[in-house]
């Protein structure tokens, strides 16, 4: 067989190998050749071949993520490793997800301690093709001993850490493409059930809220906007910490804590700005403020910083 009747698929494989001096040269031998050159999947066997990933939102082209990727050596945004798992490897632990949700198995061992993982949610390790069940505690220590490799997936909170890039996947940080690859996944393990819709809408509240949280409780840009609200800081920072743990509800707003015990309805002169003790604030701006009346409540009364615009 001659050079040029390779097929397509080895073409690309080829090229995909190629610096971009050698891919003109490529081009430049026939047109099958060139064709082959200006298509997007040599964009796609780059991405691979240079950082692991596999994966891009299906709206946009292979170089568009290929050259967002460039600019993300770090991972910081796009994990390559999140790529190994596959709808097919979560495939067989749907049946079990839905046993996890209805707390109808009793016997969620960890593979590893063998303590009973019903109540602290059960986790997935899982590492090349291996997966095995493990309590949150066995594996951070596992990945220890592997040098750093893995995905943990979080099932009862539907989340997804990795290891190397060790940050939580598919979250507001991350580069949308991870974000849709993520969802994707925890489709696979959701889409059968009622239950799992709703753990997949909770999820999609939290996400929204700690994004409402990076962009509308900074105590910088929230002063520069000019008009902001009060918020009772331990609430504050109870509903943040319960996000960031995958789960909502803290119950009604509690500035009931900033009020003066001597002036009903007035804000207490002994009130401090990010004191970690009951009666210390946070400012959020209107639109936070509005967003977490609505839907947490509030117990206590209204503060503003008084300038109104
Ligand atoms: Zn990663
Ligand atoms: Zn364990």
């Amino acid at each position: 067989m001659r050079f040029h009747e390779l097929n397509n698929e080895l073409l690309i494989s080829i090229a995909g190998h190629l610096q971009d001096e050698d891919l003109k040269h490529f081009a430049l031998v026939c047109r099958k050749f060139a064709m082959v050159a200006c298509s997007d999947v040599i964009w796609k066997e780059r991405l691979y071949n240079q950082f692991g990933i596999t994966y891009k939102l299906p709206t946009e082209q292979w170089r568009d993520m290929y050259n967002r990727k460039t600019e993300d050596p770090a991972h910081a945004r796009i994990c390559p490793h999140i790529g190994y798992v596959t709808p097919k490897i979560l495939e067989p632990y749907a049946a079990k997800y839905q046993t996890i949700l209805n707390w109808l198995d009793k016997n969620l061992n960890c593979a590893t301690c063998r303590t009973n993982c019903a109540d602290s949610g059960l986790c997935l390790y899982i590492w090349k093709n291996n997966v095995r069940h493990r309590c949150k505690d066995c594996a951070y220590s596992f990945h220890k001993a592997v040098e750093g490799h893995g995905i943990l997936f979080r099932m009862n909170v539907l989340q997804m850490y990795c290891f190397d890039c060790k940050r939580l996947l598919g979250e507001t940080r991350g580069d949308s493409s991870e974000a849709h690859y993520v969802d994707m996944l925890l489709e696979t393990l959701t889409h059968d059930s009622e239950k799992g819709k709703e753990s997949m809408r909770k999820r999609e509240q939290c996400m929204k809220e700690r994004l409402l949280y990076a962009e509308h409780a900074d105590r910088a840009s929230v002063v520069a906007n000019g008009k902001y609200y009060f918020v009772e800081r331990v609430w504050l920072i109870s509903w943040f910490l319960r996000l960031c743990d995958g789960k909502i509800g803290v119950g009604p707003v509690a500035n009931d804590e900033l009020e003066d015990p001597n002036r009903e309805g007035k804000l207490n002169p002994n009130s401090r700005p990010r004191g970690n003790f009951k009666g210390g604030f946070s400012i959020v701006s209107p639109l936070l403020w509005n967003y977490l009346v609505e839907t947490y409540g509030l117990s206590g009364g209204t503060y503003t910083s008084g300038i109104l615009q």
